[in-house]
């Protein structure tokens, strides 16, 4: 300890007793948890004053000509031998030539080194990759994606002892081995740190030698790629009753790899996740025994596991779902901006209905700001960070919105969105909703402990340093660290309640903002809330401590308020790259109206029911005296974004990029055709309706058009009752035991539907 100080000794020291006494003190796995990844963008939300030049600063995330290849290449051949309908209905499974392509081509390798055989890809080329995947077969983007998430590989490539990554990483990355990770348990799963799968370090008998190893026993479900994995990462824990490696009984979370032809081990039966068939299932395993050699890490490394599963989240939790969202949310603005303007009822496109536009436009927006999040996150996991907080933030809110886009996809397509069959183009995305919701750590769990409980310790300023000092064995080490980090936190805190009135009294109108165009007043307004935030953030700290992760739906609001700040930076921030494109306008504003309305909304909530209610009186007099004045989106903003699906147009083509555009006779292809041949006929239609003649003969007999566009209108006719045709099967197509009664044969239950089409 340095010498006297009259603050440390005579102020610090009696709160930093109280402090030790009062405050639980962080479990292993809570600890681990936080101290994974680092801290980016969202240290400067909670700030209060986010530094704008660092962000716009920020190199936007491209591919190399390799990654460009290898999208137009494979990627794009992949896309062409998908058939999702056979896949999910007929085969159950991918087709082995799918298969054998994806082996081929590596795409189980994108994150593996170049030096081991794998792809080395960025992590926006993967995310590239499973975007476009994702568009054609939720199925391929889910076995494509599995591998390069958190599993084998990318815990080998952190944590695996060079011998180790010598032998598995080659062949993982050409296939010859094929990984999954089994966390889950029946009895863990958000809490998934309560497995009671575990391993006894014992004697045994491994490839005919005596060796000291680990007897395993587990029950684990829901593990995708489980029932084909020939390698199971495994998380349990080890326990050493016999002393055999250390002083220590309970040694700890700990992640081996088990081949799964080792004897003792079930794995092959499968789950049906919400009728998608990529490969899920359940496996146990019965005293496996493996030697330390199969640890990750080696022998060092037991009793670590959770720590590095927690790192390996941190970045991974940030690729691949979101791709997978953000790609549902561009899909879904595509074809229904396109269905809505081909489909007509009451003699007029349904996208002419104001409540139609009011859906379209809130998907139009939600594929913008999808993609602009995507984008920034890639591009900061591939600057090196592996920021948590912000990649808990994007599994939670990209797969939020995907279920509002879905909804609203279905919603405008009607019937023709709920009838199966090969013609469907929305079905199976809307299925894989709640896959998304569910894993990588459930959304509800999500949203205000892993957002905002962890994001309040981690990437506050303060908090963190200020717990690790009360933590500290050496207490008058900790007592000068907790003096410095606490005397800091009241000066930042002060400063920030004054900065978050006067911003709040001002409507923003002195608040520092780059030089932005038509975009300066939302960087002015977000540094606003940033500071109201912060200071509630302040406030919530000071009056509920620790009781404050128990406040699950204040903590829960807090992270909604932090999301927004982040999603809408990110449309800030793409709006910038993408050269202030002035058609994108109405899509930024729809962004920031309605994020700036939940933000209001949400700090307004979270004061209505803050325990402390003297604390909630004053921080309503300083961030909100005349209430939440905020009303979202106007009606004439909705219909411009609106439009912006509705009409060919370069606005539309970038809010859409990257998706499959498949030129074969899919739902989607045939959609796309007919959107062309709508919007190219619009004028002709257009002079028809205004003179109330709805059909062709009768308007070819008025005189109102010529031959030459009777043609064009029927064949434009044809084209949209393609679309809008949807599927119908016999009935011993769908019921195999109809087809036994009729038939007496079962050899071929799932025949092929009767596709409808106008032609017919
Ligand atoms: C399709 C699919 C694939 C999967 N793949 C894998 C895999 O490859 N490997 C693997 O190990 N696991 C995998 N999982 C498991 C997945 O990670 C778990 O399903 C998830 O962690 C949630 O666990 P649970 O389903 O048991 O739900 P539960 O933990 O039982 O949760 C039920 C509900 O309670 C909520 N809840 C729980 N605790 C809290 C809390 N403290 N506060 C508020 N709410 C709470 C949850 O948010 C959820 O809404 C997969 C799951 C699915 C559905």
């Amino acid at each position: 300890m340095s010498e006297f100080s009259w603050r440390r000794d005579w102020l610090s020291r009696p709160i930093f007793r109280l402090a030790r006494r009062v405050l639980p003190s962080l479990s292993a796995t809570e600890r681990e948890a936080i101290e994974a990844g680092d801290v980016w963008w969202d240290a400067d939300l909670f700030s209060g004053d986010p530094d704008w030049a660092k962000l716009l600063a920020t190199p936007p995330a491209t591919l190399s000509p390799q990654e460009q290849a290898f999208l137009d290449g494979p990627v794009e051949e992949l896309c062409g031998m998908l058939d999702d309908w056979k896949i999910t209905w007929e085969l159950h499974d991918l087709p082995p030539e799918v298969w054998d392509f994806l082996k081929a081509h590596r795409f189980f390798a994108m994150i593996i080194p170049e030096a081991y055989g794998g792809l080395g890809f960025s992590a926006y080329a993967h995310s590239e990759v499973i975007r476009k995947l994702s568009t054609r077969s939720i199925t391929a983007a889910v076995t494509a994606m599995v591998p390069n998430s958190l599993g084998p590989g990318e815990l080998l490539m952190q944590f695996g002892t060079k011998a180790q990554q010598d032998y598995w990483l080659p062949r993982l990355a050409d296939a010859r081995e094929i990984p999954c990770f089994g966390l889950t348990s029946p009895e863990a799963g958000s809490d998934a740190a309560s497995m009671v799968d575990s391993g006894i370090v014992c004697r045994g008998t491994y490839q005919g030698r005596e060796i000291v190893g680990i007897k395993l026993n587990w029950h684990k479900r829901y593990i995708t790629l489980g029932p084909i994995a020939t390698v199971l990462g495994l998380a349990f824990k080890l326990y050493d009753p016999d002393h055999l490696i250390g002083a220590r009984e309970e040694v700890g979370i700990t992640v081996a790899l088990v081949p799964t032809n080792l004897p003792g081990v079930e794995i092959g039966r499968r789950h049906l996740p919400a009728l998608h068939v990529f490969q899920n299932g359940p496996n146990r395993g019965r005293d496996v025994f493996i030697p330390f050699d199969n640890v990750i890490g080696g022998i060092e490394q037991v009793g670590k596991g959770w720590k590095m599963l927690m790192s390996a989240l941190a970045a991974g939790r940030g690729i691949s779902l979101p791709s997978l969202s953000a790609a549902a949310a561009a899909f879904a603005a595509h074809v229904t901006g396109a269905y809505a303007s081909i489909r007509e009822q009451f003699h007029v496109p349904i996208a002419s209905f104001e409540a139609i536009q009011e859906r379209l436009g809130r998907m139009a927006a939600t594929a913008y700001v999808l993609d602009a999040a995507r984008r920034l996150t890639c591009a900061a996991i591939d600057q090196g960070h592996k920021p948590a907080v912000i990649t808990a933030i994007m599994k939670a809110q990209a797969t939020e919105r995907m279920r509002v886009s879905a909804n609203d996809a279905l919603d405008v397509h009607g019937g023709k969105g709920v009838m199966e069959g090969p013609l469907n183009y929305l079905g199976a995305l809307y299925r894989a909703v709640p896959i998304g919701i569910t894993v990588e750590g459930a959304n509800i769990v999500t949203r205000g402990l892993i957002q905002f409980g962890q994001g309040a310790i981690r990437s506050h300023p303060f908090i963190l340093k200020e717990m690790l000092a009360l933590e500290e064995s050496d207490q008058a080490r900790g007592l000068d660290e907790f003096d410095r980090a606490f005397w800091g936190h009241v000066g930042h805190s002060l400063v920030n309640a004054f900065r978050a009135w006067g911003r709040s009294w001002t409507l923003g109108f002195a608040t520092p903002a780059p030089p932005a165009g038509a975009a300066t007043e939302y960087f002015r307004q977000l540094g606003r809330y940033s500071s109201a935030f912060a200071l509630a953030v302040d406030m919530a700290l000071l009056t509920l401590g620790g009781s404050l992760k128990r406040h699950e739906m204040i903590s829960g609001r807090f992270g909604d308020v932090l999301s927004e700040l982040y999603l809408l930076s990110a449309v800030l921030k793409r709006w910038h790259d993408e050269g202030r494109q002035a058609a994108d306008l109405p899509l930024v504003e729809w962004c920031m109206a309605s994020g700036f309305a939940a933000i209001e909304m949400r700090l307004g909530e979270i004061m209505a029911n803050f325990p402390n209610r003297p604390a909630a009186w004053l921080l309503r007099f300083l961030l909100q005296p005349f209430g939440a004045r905020r009303r979202g989106p106007s009606d004439k903003l909705t219909r411009a974004c609106a439009a912006i699906l509705t009409e060919p147009s370069a606005a539309r083509e970038r809010l859409t990029v990257d998706i499959y555009r498949a030129a074969d006779d899919s739902g989607v292809a045939r959609l796309d055709r007919a959107f062309a041949l709508v919007t190219a006929i619009k004028p002709l239609r257009d002079r028809l309706r205004q003179a109330h003649v709805h059909d062709i003969a009768a308007a070819r007999q008025r005189g109102l058009i010529s031959d030459d566009e009777a043609d064009q209108l029927k064949a434009v006719q044809l084209a949209v009752a393609d679309v809008v045709a949807v599927d119908d099967f016999a009935a011993e197509e769908i019921s195999p035991r109809r087809a036994v009664r009729t038939q007496g044969d079962v050899s071929s239950p799932a025949a092929s539907p009767i596709r409808s089409s106008a032609a017919e």
